[in-house]
């Protein structure tokens, strides 16, 4: 189901997510978000964009340009962050028409809960590395747009 998208300066999007109780409830949200983000041409969605203060995002690299390859991240924690960092120029579904450049680690480690309940660990690079720290600044209350003039 498409939700409505939240766009700045809605306030929910500068609050602080939640863990999320892995379960029917937390499933049908993050398929809603993949539904939303697709619908809004995004390939990546967190839940706070839709209005829902859970730590959960959505990720699919490839869509735009082949295969689908959806992602579901529940409670995604950050284990490190490449010390090499590179200028990214991203456009958020939440700030329509503005593309903002703020600095990214060209990797990251990322810890999270998969939908069937196990946890994965992953080295994330290049497109998946930037989203998932655009998309984890989602569930701090951080949007490109306050990360740039910090
Ligand atoms: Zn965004």
């Amino acid at each position: 189901m498409i939700r409505p998208l939240r766009l700045w300066p809605d306030p929910v999007l500068a609050q602080v997510c939640a863990p999320v109780a892995v379960d029917a409830g937390a499933l049908s949200l993050a398929a809603d978000m993949l539904d939303t983000m697709y619908a809004a041409k995004g390939r990546g969605l967190a839940a706070p964009q839709v209005g829902e203060l859970h730590r959960i995002f959505v990720m699919d690299a490839t869509w735009k340009t082949g295969t689908p390859t959806p992602e579901i991240f529940l409670n995604p924690e950050v284990l490190w962050l490449s010390p090499e960092v590179q200028p990214s120029t991203e456009g958020c579904l939440s700030i329509p028409g503005q593309e903002v450049t703020v600095p990214r680690s060209t990797a990251v480690i990322l810890r999270w809960t998969t939908p069937e309940g196990a946890i994965a660990a992953q080295r994330l690079t290049g497109f998946r590395a930037i989203c998932a720290q655009h998309e984890i600044d989602h569930l701090d209350g951080i949007v490109t747009l306050t990360r740039a003039l910090k």
